[in-house]
């Protein structure tokens, strides 16, 4: 039974950046997030467009930013859950010590002195496809997300999608697959313009205006069967892997019957991002306050007072200013 002095539900940008801080104050820290990869929104909904009220960038793409608060969260070494999904909180006493217990969809449990939650909008699941039986592929022929693109190695592939991460894995696929086709029910892509114009003068097979309407096989896929939206003509294609970037759908799910005050789907917290359970905080956009802004430049300030006052709490003759940063003296 390992128990963390702070668990951080989210990895997103301010969760990581809360990440950074606690272990500046040399806390035990542990990140938990139900997606594959860390970056919260940053990767999940816009990787490549720009930001540009981020202190001291006058512009950043989004997934750099991500890499940079990555690398910047994890310099600490704390513990990184990922794909899985906080759902119950129950209090325990462990060597007459109050501490919490956390279960995850998978059932593994998380032991902490306190939570920070940057749930952020909630936990993201990706759009799927409302097809009979559909399930039976999913892992094996039919992916949301890419981990290794060694599985569309010489396969025929069809990308479902028109947005950053449908044109950017039909780009990004182009040394591996063996035919790749992306289909999008509009014109009009929600990419960066480089990447469709790259992606319009590459070998991949673009379809506008065109939707998946069966899937067939057995053990795997063997048939898919597209239709066009505007014509309702069908064309049958020969697909190995099966890719759908249709975006994300988030939801607080559990955390709303944990007993937090909520006010418009946010969690309340004081001014010390305290909520009203003693040992939860919350930062980034899921905290609310009397003039709050959801922005990723306020939820880094949103973290540090978290972390700070999570130190206090933990230890009460901590000091409760970090000291500055400057002060730290580089790794050789
Ligand atoms: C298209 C778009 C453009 C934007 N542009 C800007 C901009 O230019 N400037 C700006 O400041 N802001 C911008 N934003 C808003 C900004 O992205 C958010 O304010 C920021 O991401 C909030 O960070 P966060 O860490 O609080 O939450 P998030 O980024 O939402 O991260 C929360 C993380 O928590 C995880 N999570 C949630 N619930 C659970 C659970 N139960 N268990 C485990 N993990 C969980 C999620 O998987 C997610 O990874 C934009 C947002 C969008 C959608």
């Amino acid at each position: 039974m390992e128990i963390f002095d702070i668990t951080i539900i989210g990895g997103g940008p301010v969760g990581l950046f809360a990440s950074f801080y606690s272990g500046h104050r040399h806390m035990k820290t542990k990140i938990i997030d139900a997606l594959p990869e860390l970056g919260g929104q940053l990767i999940a909904l816009y990787p490549e467009k720009f930001i540009y009220d981020v202190a001291g960038f006058p512009k950043v793409v989004a997934k750099e930013l991500a890499k940079n608060l990555i690398e910047q969260g994890l310099q600490h070494s704390p513990a990184v859950c990922l794909e899985q999904k906080v759902e119950s909180l129950l209090p325990v006493e462990h060597d007459g010590q109050k501490i919490l217990e956390l279960t995850t969809q998978k059932k593994e449990v998380h032991f902490t002195k306190t939570l920070l939650l940057t749930v952020g909008i909630g936990a993201f699941v990706p759009r799927r496809l409302d097809l009979p039986d559909f399930e039976r592929f999913e892992n094996t022929c039919v992916h949301y997300f890419v981990r290794e693109k060694s599985i569309f190695k010489a396969k025929d592939v069809l990308i479902v999608g028109g947005g950053d991460s449908a044109v950017d894995w039909a780009l990004n696929l182009q040394d591996t697959a063996k035919s790749i086709t992306l289909i999008h029910r509009r014109d009009e892509f929600r990419a960066h313009e480089d990447s469709v114009d790259k992606l319009m003068s590459s070998r991949a097979n673009v379809k506008l205006w065109y939707e998946v309407d069966s899937v067939s096989g057995n053990a795997s896929i063997e048939k898919v069967v597209i239709r066009n939206n505007k014509t309702n003509e069908l064309e049958t294609l020969h697909v190995d892997q099966l890719l759908f970037n249709l975006g994300f759908v988030a939801s607080l799910g559990p955390l709303r019957d944990w007993g937090l005050e909520i006010e418009k789907g946010d969690i309340k917290v004081s001014t010390k991002m305290e909520t009203n359970i003693s040992g939860i905080y919350a930062a980034g956009d899921i905290a609310t306050f009397p003039g709050k802004l959801k922005l990723i430049a306020t939820g880094f300030g949103e973290a540090a007072i978290a972390v700070n006052n999570i130190k206090s709490y933990i230890d009460p003759k901590a000091r409760f200013f970090p000291g500055h940063s400057s002060d730290i003296k580089p790794k050789k």
